[in-house]
Formats: C-alpha cells, sequence, structure tokens
C-alpha cells in the first residue's frame, strides 16, 4: 500500500531575492538629546534615565573639553551619570 499520509515535505525555494532579511524594527527608545560626554553617544532623555549635572561635575569627570554643555548644564546618560556617580559617592541620596 503506497498510502502514505498526506505529509508531503515540500522543498521550498526562497528566491534569492526574498532573502533579503526583513528590517527587524525593534521600538527601541529613542533619545532625542544625546548625552553630553563627546566620547558618548548615548542619550540624555529624561525617559531614558538621563540626567543633568553641572560643569564643574563634568569637569571633575570628563576633564574640559570632554563634554558639551547645554544651557550651563551637562546634559548626561543614564551609564554617563553612573559612572560619574560612582566617582562621586559622597552623595548619599540612595533614592534611586
Ligand atoms: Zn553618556
Amino acid at each position: 500500500m503506497a498510502h502514505r499520509t498526506g505529509r508531503t515535505q515540500r522543498k521550498v525555494r526562497i528566491p534569492s531575492s526574498a532573502k533579503k532579511k526583513a528590517k527587524k524594527e525593534k521600538v527601541e527608545k529613542v533619545g532625542e538629546i544625546p548625552c553630553g560626554v563627546k566620547s558618548c553617544d548615548g542619550f540624555s532623555d529624561k525617559h531614558m534615565g538621563g540626567r543633568s549635572l553641572s560643569q564643574e561635575n563634568g569637569v571633575e569627570m570628563w576633564g574640559e573639553g570632554g563634554f558639551t554643555v547645554r544651557k550651563n548644564r551637562l546634559r548626561v546618560c543614564k551609564s554617563c551619570y553612573k559612572a560619574w556617580k560612582k566617582e562621586n559617592k559622597d552623595d548619599t541620596s540612595s533614592h534611586y
């Protein structure tokens, strides 16, 4: 009996034109305000955890000219702020 269950494995040929990976557009949070630290390409938007530091703080941490100031404040991204905070632990506001 040549009656097989209808499990035909079809070889599906993918035309090479369809090989392009569909760009998965991950909905990442996109920032608008770039991190003020020049060596960093993060974003300092509030919804992304960005913070603003004073210029003096910035100089201590990244050196003069190592960051860009906006309206007398240094806007930093979350990770830069964390890095800065690590270096400035004297401020014990344990609110996080
Ligand atoms: Zn940063």
